[in-house]
């Protein structure tokens, strides 16, 4: 680990589900002033790919170490886990959280999905950072893991509402970690009750202006999730107002060193979405469409006579084969269902050393190395019908204007140890349920490898940013690590 001459101090905000047309809409009229003056100082990026699934807790994961699913290992938002033989659930909805039960969920996505799930192979930002002597600093993200031991916040009336939620061990964080009221590792005054939407992104804000006003960091992970909530319920066309409320956030802790200006001689900001969101006007119940299936259920009384699992994942969906042995044998019967359900745009699953892509627009495999490199460098092979994932070949260039960066993407998910055996992703406008019932129809949802949904924010003022044809999510955390002169 080396660290070079004093580098300014970072702030990595994350605001989440940040759809590029909604931020330009807000910095244009004049609701987000601080996120304005950061644009007018720094490089924007308007099509920042997401990972597949393009959901939270897999981007969160993505943001956090560089990796894509097949190396940070969070597959999705609701995923079947073959070792313990059940559900993880990270929260879709409140109802789904319900059906899985309350305790566990959160048990899952707030100590599980750090201490257990994501890879422990490879390490965050945090920790990195941390090793290499440099103060770190996190307000609540899914994905917090750093070298810091946080025991639960004690002494408030959150706090105690927390123990009652069994929120009772201690974790590994940045140095000062600010999470959901359940972990403070400092007096600030700031309060979220306990991470509730819509109370998020102000303590952040306030958090903010505390670390700043008392120099207490290098490296800080912001994070600002109200946005992606409010897109949920509104829809994308609306997040202007939510950007409004981010932006107040930022503001204020750039206002503690005295305003954008000043603000930016000490320290660096990159602003970035996980991904996006697009209008939801149908939802697909996959449960009903498999009915000719023994599923899995939630709270199953005969689990032993399941033969696959269905895991929902807003705009992306996995279906695993129960028994490992009837993998090979059920998986390719199953993608041949699953490519007839209404809704259904891609549907994802490995061959023999090879991905396989089925859509009505015809069938492609593909595999890593060969003749084609993609737009961010990566070699490929490909075989059979291109307009699948929309492909162009030029000058031996593959790319796709509809999916984005499709080939890693899929490629990352496949290869993902945990994933399931057919991955699914959605047409636009579509959502699948989850398994409390519940969908965003009339509002906003995510999660698929349609460009709809897959391009998202990306802002560097005072990174040495080099130029890219496509920017990913997972190219933060090493221009991160860059900064700092901490190699990875
Ligand atoms: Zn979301």
């Amino acid at each position: 680990m080396t660290r070079g001459s004093s580098p300014r101090k970072l702030v990595l905000a994350v605001i989440d589900a940040l759809d590029p047309r909604g931020f330009e809409r807000a910095t244009r009229e004049g609701s987000a002033p601080a996120l304005a003056a950061l644009m007018e100082r720094g490089d924007y990026v308007s099509d920042c790919v997401s990972s597949f699934p393009s959901i939270t807790p897999v981007a969160a994961s993505s943001i956090a170490t560089g990796l894509g699913p097949a190396e940070h290992l969070i597959p999705s938002l609701n995923w079947y886990h073959r070792g313990e033989e059940r559900y993880v659930e990270y929260g879709s909805s409140f109802p789904a959280t319900r059906t899985f039960g309350i305790f566990r969920s959160l048990q899952d996505t707030v100590y599980n999905m750090n201490l257990a799930h994501l890879t422990q192979e490879r390490k965050t930002v945090f920790e990195h950072l941390d090793d290499a002597g440099l103060r770190t600093a996190g307000t609540t993200y899914l994905i917090y893991r750093g070298r810091h031991r946080h025991e639960p916040s004690t002494g408030s009336r959150y706090s105690r509402l927390a123990e009652a939620a069994q929120f009772r061990h201690a974790v590994w964080g940045p140095r000062e970690l600010f999470y959901a009221d359940i972990f403070d590792s400092r007096r600030t005054g700031c309060f979220s009750t306990l991470g509730m939407p819509g109370q998020r992104d102000a303590h952040a804000g306030c958090v903010g202006e505390y670390l700043v006003e008392n120099d207490l960091f290098d490296f800080l992970l912001l994070s600002l999730p109200d946005n992606d909530t409010y897109s949920h319920r509104l829809g994308p066309e609306a997040q202007p107002t939510s950007i409004a409320e981010a932006d107040r956030a930022l503001g204020r802790m750039m206002d503690a060193a005295g305003g954008a200006d000043t603000f930016l001689e000490e320290h660096s900001v990159i602003v970035m979405a996980d991904h996006s969101q697009n209008a939801i006007d149908s939802s697909v119940n996959l449960a009903l469409a498999l009915d000719g299936w023994r599923l899995l259920l939630p709270a199953d009384l005969a689990p032993e006579e399941a033969d696959i699992a269905v895991c929902p994942g807003a705009r992306s969906a996995q279906v695993y084969v129960v028994e490992e042995e009837r993998r090979e044998g059920l998986a390719p019967r199953l993608a041949e269902d699953l490519c007839e359900v209404e809704g259904v745009d891609l549907v994802a699953r490995r061959g023999h050393e090879e991905g396989i892509v089925q859509t009505r627009r015809g069938e492609l495999r593909f595999a890593r190395g060969g003749e084609l490199v993609d737009p961010r460098g990566e070699s490929w092979s490909v075989d059979g019908d291109l307009q699948a994932l929309g492909l162009e070949v030029e000058d031996g260039i593959v790319r796709s204007q509809d999916y984005p960066d499709a080939l890693a993407r899929l490629w990352s998910a496949l290869d993902c140890p945990r994933s399931g055996d057919v991955l699914l992703s959605a047409k636009p406008g579509v959502e699948f349920m989850d398994w409390g019932g519940h969908d965003h129809v009339g509002g906003g949802s995510h999660g698929s490898l349609h460009r709809c949904d897959s391009l998202g924010v990306l802002l560097m003022c005072g990174v040495g940013s080099r130029s890219r044809e496509q920017w990913a999510i997972r190219d933060v955390a090493p221009t991160v690590l860059e900064h700092f002169g901490v190699t990875g």
